[in-house]
């Protein structure tokens, strides 16, 4: 079969590779419909995640078919249409019975497709712990519909829950990537009063305009002081940072209002500096991390209420032979590309 695959840094290849097999009665054995390019991918493509394995098939956002199961498999059998969770975790371990599956203590637990272990970027891949990271997906649910359900909209859906949004509250959304779009998405379910997106990049400002209007628009020049004027106690009541710059950094927690929750769910290449002086007496509630990616079940079912959509983000469509091109478009931002997806036939 084709695998897009690690070769070492700075180089992804289309590879043959023999067809995954069943290593565990757990595992699950997925034909790989519809994969799509995520920033983390680049992030292995230029050696900045350390964990990577070179001469690993790269991708952990798709869906697909399931082709085989292991004889633990209860959840999915063989025909499902399922959407694939970035994370593989066992459900048993203390860190997993809590919710946080981002740690589970199992050796295959936390991101591990696409990264340690082969991931999705191919024609089939192999699901560690199937009945916790394959989600069905309806009939009624188109696969483009489902494709961020295991990555990027989870990420958005967890740091929307744990900002602990009110409907009274003012929430700034740092970045309109598509972390931020699908953060917006899930913000917007909690009802606050208002949202403001930061966003530097005047077409991802006007895709923000033309999809939300509703939204409020800023750049990180000025930023602070519009939020200033466009909230009710000098500051957002609550502050999603998915930029990942030392600039976003200081704006998020800069834009906040005292006691406000800072959620932090942007990946960055550089150690981040809280100059505790500044801040002092400020108080605020600082939440970092990696997405604990444990709703997928409850995303799908909100997609199928019409209650979340994310075919917007996808602004360009390859075959899995054209991937060379398609990282080419996503990794240098042409073309106004937001997500880019790969077909496999
Ligand atoms: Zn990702
Ligand atoms: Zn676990």
């Amino acid at each position: 079969m084709l695998a897009y695959t690690y070769m070492g840094k700075d180089h992804f290849g289309l590879v043959r590779k023999g067809k995954p097999v069943l290593e565990s009665p757990d595992d699950a054995i997925v034909k790989v419909t519809l994969a799509s390019i995520c920033t983390s991918d680049l992030h292995i493509k230029h050696g900045s995640v350390p964990r990577a394995v070179p001469g690993v098939t790269v991708g952990h956002e798709m869906v697909g078919i399931v082709e085989q199961t292991g004889s633990n498999v209860h959840k999915v059998r063989r025909g499902d249409r399922v959407a694939v969770n970035v994370e593989t975790f066992c459900g048993k371990c203390f860190f997993c019975r809590h919710g946080y599956v981002n740690n589970c203590t199992d050796p295959d637990g936390g991101w591990a497709l696409g990264c340690r272990i082969d991931g999705g970027q191919a024609e089939y891949v192999r699901v560690p712990h199937a009945d916790q990271g394959l989600s069905i997906i309806p009939d009624s649910v188109s696969d483009e519909q489902a494709v961020f359900v295991g990555d990027i909209l989870s990420t958005g859906y967890w740091a929307a829950k744990i900002s602990e949004i009110d409907e009274g509250d003012t929430v700034l959304i740092i970045a309109a990537g598509p972390t931020g779009v699908c953060t917006l998405l899930c913000t917007m379910m909690k009802c606050p009063k208002r949202i403001i997106v930061c966003e530097k990049n005047p077409d991802r400002a006007d895709f923000i305009r033309k999809h939300y209007p509703d939204i409020l628009v800023t750049v990180p020049d000025g930023c602070k002081e519009f939020v200033m004027r466009n909230s009710d106690h000098d500051g957002a009541d609550r502050v999603i940072e998915a930029a990942g710059s030392d600039e976003s950094f200081r704006l998020a927690w800069d834009s906040a209002r005292p006691n406000a929750i800072v959620t932090i769910v942007a990946m960055y290449d550089t150690p981040q500096i809280l100059p505790l002086p500044e801040m002092y007496g400020k108080n605020l509630i600082f939440k970092t991390g990696g997405v604990d990616g444990c709703d997928c079940d409850r995303i799908l079912d909100l997609i199928t209420d019409g209650k979340i959509d994310t075919t917007p983000l996808i602004t360009h469509r390859f075959a899995l032979e054209d991937i060379d091109e398609a990282y080419r478009i996503f990794e240098n931002r042409l073309d106004g590309v937001i997500k880019v997806v790969v077909r496999i036939p």
